[in-house]
């Protein structure tokens, strides 16, 4: 396989805290050492002014295949992962029907590979058909490739059923991850409870749908031991029960998103469906709290959910649409200019939020540009502004609230395994 000398680029590696200007050299798929004769066939690629990082992952994808072909696929959905900078994510099990048998995640699994642009780690679900109520093959999956579990989309209410996956996840050591709501106290709500949502008239989701369950799921790791991951925490009263079980010695983790760290309730266009995705944009003190999260680490994590729809699913309005908006393109953009450009995080920090944040909630080795290590790595932009443009996306859908958008913070160009990405590809 052919060697890559990447030149004179800033160098950020997360696993050791390594940030320098210098060369990285890449041979058979790996980080390789420099070596003293660089060998006159290998590709050069300059990236003064660029930043060099190990690939981000992205915890929490939906690439809607098998089912939802109309709104992504496992080859656009990769595609706009390599484009928003990502080597890898999790693709999660809420598909039609939905992966919760060895052998449909094997097909995802085998289907990323055939794509090859990143890598794709299939999640498997909890339950059966996501019912709630059935526990599925955890083991058969494991062993087929379930980098996680999760009946994402929803939760699992039955509590002595979520007891017997979260004792069955802990003896496989993997991370059971929640999409923690309450049914019945979410009701049909369709946007954040609270002053905004009476003003517009719309139903509202109170935090206490998501807090109570949070509450609930970390009692419940607590008793099997184990390891549990929240997904797209957006209250205020779940980022509190977090920190408590985490300096309770608790293997809890939280993942924050793009959108929940930018918006609030106050920015929702009640007649613009781009703005309704669930857990729904929440206050302004919530928001808050996510930041001062994402900085002090109680939330170790970013995570897109990357949750493309149709065109004519979202123009339903805002009461019928689906929930969810795309985020592989603007995710780093977003992150970025919210927490880095602003001076409210250090750009290590950052880069370990994406990088071995992620790796470590999955039990995956960290990811760095140490010799040795895969050569899976993000080339950043983290200069130039750009404004969000959706008929530019990779992603078959276009449903972002952050059209037209000044960002700061972009990703150039990625490597899996020393493969490059270009456009083209
Ligand atoms: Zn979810």
């Amino acid at each position: 396989m052919a060697s890559i000398l990447i030149q004179g680029g800033r160098l950020i590696d997360p696993s050791t805290g390594e940030d320098r200007i210098g060369d990285l050299y890449i041979h058979d798929g790996c980080i390789a050492p420099l070596p003293r004769l660089v060998p006159a066939e290998a590709s050069i690629v300059k990236a003064q002014g660029l930043t060099v990082v190990p690939g981000f992952i992205d915890l929490h994808v939906h690439l809607r295949e098998p089912g939802g072909e109309a709104a992504e696929t496992i080859l656009t959905g990769s595609q706009a992962a390599a484009r928003g900078g990502f080597v890898t994510v999790v693709a999660m099990p809420n598909t039609q029907p939905p992966l919760d048998t060895p052998e449909r995640v094997a097909w995802v699994k085998e289907q990323g590979d055939k794509v090859g642009l990143i890598n794709v780690l299939p999640s498997g679900c909890l339950t059966r058909n996501r019912d709630g109520f059935e526990p599925a093959d955890l083991a058969g999956m494991a062993a087929a490739g379930a980098a996680a579990f999760t009946d994402d989309g929803t939760t699992v209410a039955d509590e002595n059923t979520l007891r017997e996956v979260m004792r069955q996840a802990a003896k496989l050591d993997r991370v059971v991850m929640d999409h923690a709501h309450d049914r019945e106290l979410e009701k049909k709500g369709v946007m954040h409870e609270g002053a905004y949502s009476r003003r517009h008239g719309l139903p509202g989701i109170p935090s206490i749908a998501e807090s109570r369950v949070v509450e609930r799921d970390i009692a419940m790791a607590a008793e099997t031991g184990c390891r549990l991951h929240i997904q797209h925490v957006s209250a205020r009263e779940s980022v509190e029960a977090i920190r408590k079980a985490i300096r309770a010695g608790l293997r809890v983790s939280g993942e924050l998103t793009p959108h929940h760290l930018a918006l609030t309730d106050a920015d929702v266009d009640p007649q613009d469906a781009r703005y309704k995705m669930n857990p729904p944009l929440r206050s302004e003190e919530d928001r808050q709290s996510l930041i001062e999260a994402i900085v002090d680490g109680t939330l170790e994590v970013f995570a897109t959910d990357h949750a493309p729809h149709t065109k004519e699913a979202k123009a339903k309005g805002f009461l019928l649409a689906p929930f969810g908006i795309v985020g592989l393109e603007t995710a780093i953009g977003v992150t970025f200019t919210a927490l880095v450009a602003s001076g409210r995080m250090d750009l290590l920090t950052w880069v370990r939020r994406w990088t071995t944040g992620p790796a470590r909630i999955l039990g995956l080795p960290a990811p760095s540009l140490r010799p040795g290590a895969p050569a899976h790595i993000t080339l950043l932009d983290l200069e130039t502004a750009w404004v969000v443009d959706p008929a530019q996306f990779a992603s078959r859908s276009r449903n972002t609230p952050f059209e037209g958008k000044k960002l700061v913070g972009k990703a150039v160009r990625i490597w899996t395994s020393g493969r490059e990405f270009t456009r083209a590809t």
